[in-house]
């Protein structure tokens, strides 16, 4: 019978790690058309590292010492990589408080009583000058790193770059949906040139620049039905947003509780897996 049929594919998926919240999610995932991706954790390993510090009139310690107390408080990727970095360097990072997460632009707190932020660069450019800055960042961008600029509220202080590494099956699977006849898109809060350099490697559009709001409109404008595929908290409300929400492996608690999917090993793959899952099944049934 259909449901015997429906469950046993949906135990099947289980076993392979590709949880499927129910029949109906099954359903629609393998007549998708359009798949969004979020960069961070999803694309990319999602465990960038700080690649290079520049201090403004400070050592490069001291930006990395600052920084770090700032995001501490942060539960962002590139936060745990600044903080990790301060630690390999044997840094004692002062406490930081009051800190105020802007998604999609940076982290602010107070840190040994000055108000700090680590700012993506368009959003420091909003706040602070930056010029002796833009040179560098421009470079750093085409090179695929994340330039993030720590500053306070009258100048900048110095530039952390940060990188994170595609997934190693990301492109095999970018290409086998494509394979599939079905379009894959790249929603990211990154800027455009380092979005469009870490993803040279993948066949996909890339919509760079976009604050959480951004995602959510686009995930609602791409040819449907959509499958949205996120891991962070400020992916939730995309992942609501799409036809199918697909949270990847090792993502949040909101991301996997908000999705209609979730792949439990963290590879691209898993995707293009679930689509054959669901058509096979599908086609099993009519
Ligand atoms: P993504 O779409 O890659 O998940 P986000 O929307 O989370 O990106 O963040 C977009 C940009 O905002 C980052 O590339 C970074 O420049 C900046 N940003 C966000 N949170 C932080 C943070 N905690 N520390 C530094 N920069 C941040
Ligand atoms: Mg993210």
């Amino acid at each position: 019978s259909v449901p015997a049929a429906v469950t046993s594919a949906v135990s099947a998926g289980t076993r392979r790690g590709l949880l499927v919240k129910g029949g109906a999610a099954l359903e629609a995932i393998g007549s998708v058309r359009t798949v969004a991706f979020d960069k961070t954790g999803t694309l990319t390993a999602g465990t960038p590292t700080v690649t290079r510090v520049r201090g403004l009139e400070m050592p490069e310690t001291e930006v990395l010492r600052l920084a770090a107390a700032v995001e501490s408080g942060s539960s962002h990727p590139l936060a745990a990589a600044v903080v990790a970095a301060a630690r390999a360097a044997t840094l004692t990072v002062p406490t930081a408080t009051d800190a105020r997460a802007l998604p999609g632009r940076g982290v602010s707190a107070t840190v040994e009583g000055r108000v700090l932020s680590v700012s993506a660069p368009a959003h420091a450019a909003t706040l602070v000058p930056l010029a002796g800055l833009d040179a560098d960042i421009r470079a750093l961008e085409e090179h695929g790193h994340t330039a993030v600029v720590l500053h306070d509220e009258t100048r900048a202080l110095g530039l952390l770059a940060l990188r994170d590494e595609l997934r190693d099956d990301a492109a095999s699977a970018v290409a086998a949906l494509r394979a599939l006849g079905i379009g894959a898109v790249l929603l990211t809060g990154d800027n455009e040139r380092t979005a469009r350099a870490v993803a040279a490697p993948l066949t996909l559009d890339v919509r760079a620049g976009l604050l959480p709001e951004d995602k959510l409109r686009l995930v609602g404008e791409l040819p449907g039905p959509v499958a949205m595929v996120g891991d962070g908290i400020n992916d939730a409300p995309a992942l609501a947003r799409a036809d199918v929400g697909i949270a990847m492996g090792g993502g949040t608690d909101v991301a996997l509780e908000t999705a209609d999917a979730a792949l439990l090993r963290p590879r691209v793959q898993g995707v293009v897996d679930l689509v054959h899952l669901s058509r096979a099944t599908m086609g099993n049934i009519r």
